[in-house]
C-alpha cells in the first residue's frame, strides 16, 4: 500500500468510526497530568462531569501526592455514586504511583522529550486501563507528534491493513495530531465493543469492506450494512 492509499484508508476509516460513536470532544485546559487524569474519568462519564470530578478530587485532597497515598475507597466516594467509581479510583492511585516510582514528582514532565513508546510503558501494567487517556496526555495536553501505539488502537489498525506492528509509526505521518487523538480515541473503543481481541465481530462492522482482515473473512453480507445504520442511528454524542 503506497502512503496516499494508507492515508485515504486511516481518513475513511475516521470518517466511518465518526459516523458511529460520534466525534470525540477534548477540552483540554490542564497540566499533561491532570488531563491524563481527566482522561481516565471521560472512560466512564461526560467530558463535563470528568472536569468537575478531578475539580472535586482536588479539592478533596491536599494534592496529587496525597491522592496517590489514599485509599481507593476513599478517592471512589469522592468521585460520587457511579458504577464505575472503584475501578476508576484505582486506575487514578495507579497512574500516580507510577509517575511518582518513576520520575519522583506528580508531573508528567519527563515525558516532554519521550518517544510515545515511554507513556504506553508508563500504563502499560494497568488493567483495564482506558488507553486514550494517554492519548489525551501527550498529543493534546503535550502536543507530542506521535500517536501512543496501545494495545487496542495496534489491534484495529493491524487488522485494517494501517500498521503492521507496534513499533510501526506510520500513522504520524499520515494524519495531524488532532485527528491522530480521535482515530485513538474511536478505534479503542471500537477494539472494545466490536474489533475484539479474541473474536471480532466482523459481521456488524462498519469498517469492515476496507478492513484487510475482514475482506479476508469472505464477502460483506447484507446485515454489516444494516449494523452501520442501525448504529447510526443510536450514535452516542459526547
Ligand atoms: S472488519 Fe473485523 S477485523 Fe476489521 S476492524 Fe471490523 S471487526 Fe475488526
Amino acid at each position: 500500500m503506497t502512503n496516499e492509499q494508507s492515508r485515504r484508508l486511516a481518513l475513511k476509516a475516521l470518517s466511518a468510526l465518526k459516523r458511529k460513536y460520534g466525534t470525540p470532544v477534548a477540552r483540554v485546559t490542564r497540566p499533561p497530568l491532570e488531563e491524563l487524569l481527566v482522561g481516565i474519568l471521560t472512560s466512564a462519564m461526560s467530558e463535563r462531569k470528568a472536569h468537575a470530578a478531578l475539580d472535586a478530587l482536588a479539592a478533596g485532597f491536599v494534592d496529587w501526592n496525597e491522592v496517590r497515598i489514599s485509599d481507593v475507597n476513599e478517592i471512589a466516594g469522592v468521585l460520587g455514586d457511579i458504577e464505575e467509581a472503584l475501578h476508576l479510583a484505582r486506575c487514578v492511585r495507579y497512574v500516580l504511583q507510577r509517575v511518582y516510582d518513576i520520575h519522583n514528582e506528580m508531573s508528567l514532565g519527563f515525558l516532554q522529550d519521550k518517544s510515545s513508546r515511554e507513556a504506553v510503558r508508563l500504563v502499560a501494567q494497568i488493567e483495564r486501563f482506558p488507553e486514550s487517556a494517554i492519548a489525551r496526555a501527550t498529543l493534546l495536553a503535550m502536543e507530542h507528534e506521535s500517536i501512543p501505539l496501545t494495545p487496542g488502537l495496534v489491534s484495529v489498525c493491524r487488522r485494517l491493513g494501517l500498521i503492521e506492528d507496534a513499533n510501526d509509526h506510520r500513522l504520524d505521518k499520515h494524519l495531524p495530531r488532532q485527528k491522530l487523538y480521535e482515530l485513538h480515541w474511536l478505534a479503542t473503543r471500537h477494539a472494545m465493543t466490536v474489533c475484539l481481541a479474541e473474536e471480532p465481530k466482523c459481521e456488524m462492522c462498519v469498517l469492515r469492506t476496507d478492513c484487510r482482515a475482514g475482506r479476508a473473512k469472505g464477502p460483506v453480507s447484507r446485515s454489516t450494512g444494516g449494523a452501520g445504520r442501525a448504529a447510526k442511528a443510536g450514535k452516542t454524542s459526547r
